[in-house]
């Protein structure tokens, strides 16, 4: 018997394919399930923490204007012929100055709270492929 809105050749999708496809919507919603989306569990729980260490950061550098530094350490890069060696550093830069660093905070908040970006990127991507 046909029902009414229901095409003639409607088939239920097997079990399997419609948890599938709910694990791919709670993933995209937030709900993210631990064995499939490690990375984005790692990243939902330190939510709440990253979004103030990034305020934290945005205010430091943004409202009282600091600039984050590094001195410069020599390596092997910094002699003409590739070694180390006291006085003979051709790279101009010297250990006893502070140098400005140009921060990517997403970067580096992800690096602080140990979050894979690349994994992240993967796992977004098999979301998307799960969904279609
Ligand atoms: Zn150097």
């Amino acid at each position: 018997m046909k029902r009414c809105g229901q095409p003639p050749d409607f088939k239920p999708a097997p079990a399997d394919e419609l948890e599938r496809q709910a694990a791919a919507f709670r993933a995209l919603n937030g709900e993210t399930p631990t064995s499939t989306y490690p990375e984005h569990e790692k990243l939902r729980a330190i939510q709440d923490q990253s979004q103030k260490c990034g305020e934290f950061f945005e205010w430091l550098t943004g409202t009282k204007r600091y600039t984050v530094g590094e001195y410069h350490r020599h390596d092997e890069s910094c002699t003409e012929d590739g070694t180390k060696g006291v006085g003979r550093f051709t790279c101009g830069s010297s250990t006893s100055v502070l140098y400005p660093v140009s921060c990517n905070t997403r970067k580096l908040l992800a690096e602080f709270f140990e979050i894979d970006e690349a994994k992240l990127e993967d796992e977004k991507r098999a979301m998307l492929a799960a969904l279609r």
